[in-house]
């Protein structure tokens, strides 16, 4: 294991003692009013500030499926954009228009078009490059990855760490060692995009064993971990495994375990 940086968090500032997650857009189904199509986003409530963690792959749908849940998009005050594909970025226009006061944190290495289409709607771009906060309790992982960049958002709870992965390309053991590696604390939930769908069994089984070796306590894939990595964490995790669609939200009064 990576060696642990000291401790960051001054004890003068608690961690988050609420938190809720809603997944807004997705491509697995959960609450049946809602629609599904391929991509992530989720509605993050507890920080100081309220935060969309990428915005799927169809404004419409999001906004929706938003709708629906009578989740307003003028609550919103931060984006946060995991990595370039339009699965994760392609919500964003949608948002941007019901809403353009929000800060849009994005990868530094994003197309300058990119940029200034988020600019052009009236947000704020922040360029992420390097690990940093973004509000308090909340931070991200930085740039990973060396072919598709792509950051996770990492949010600090009196219960242990919660991390959100977009589509995990620079691969979920590697994304989690960073975020132990930054924080110094055990992780509770990983929820998000996990990239197992293309793997065989044995090569899942390996990165199942690598969670359950660093005391993760619930898992939650969804979007691209497929069927097949989904089930066999659902076998591995028992209780600690978060069925996770769209409309599904996870508060951390419900993670008792
Ligand atoms: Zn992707
Ligand atoms: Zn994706």
């Amino acid at each position: 294991m990576s060696p642990v940086e000291p401790e960051r968090h001054p004890a003068a500032v608690p961690a988050l003692r609420e938190l809720a997650i809603t997944i807004v857009h997705d491509n697995n189904p959960c609450v049946d009013s809602l629609k599904t199509a391929w991509g992530f986003s989720a509605f993050v409530t507890g920080p100081e500030k309220t935060i969309l963690f990428d915005t799927g792959s169809d404004g419409a749908l999001l906004l929706e499926n938003m709708a629906k849940l009578q989740i307003d998009p003028g609550r919103v005050d931060l984006v946060v954009l995991s990595h370039l594909h339009g699965d994760h970025t392609g919500g964003v226009t949608g948002l941007l228009r019901e809403n353009p006061r929000v800060q849009v944190f994005l990868p530094g290495s994003l197309p300058t078009r990119f940029k200034t289409a988020v600019q052009g709607h009236g947000a704020t771009v922040v360029e992420v490059g390097e690990p940093r906060e973004i509000c308090r309790n909340v931070y991200t992982t930085g740039l990973l990855g060396r072919r598709i960049k792509e950051q996770a958002l990492i949010l600090r709870t009196e219960r242990g760490l919660v991390v959100l992965t977009g589509c995990a390309h620079p691969g979920i053991v590697r994304i989690l060692k960073e975020a132990r590696r930054q924080h110094a604390e055990s992780i509770l939930l990983v929820i998000g995009g996990f990239h197992l769908e293309w793997m065989t069994k044995g090569r899942v089984g390996s990165i199942l064993a690598a969670f359950q070796d660093s005391g993760i306590r619930y898992a939650a894939p969804t979007h691209c971990s497929g069927d097949k990595a989904r089930q066999l964490f659902r076998q591995s995790y028992g209780p600690g495994y978060v069925d996770a669609g769209v409309g599904k939200t996870i508060t951390l009064a419900e993670l008792t375990v």
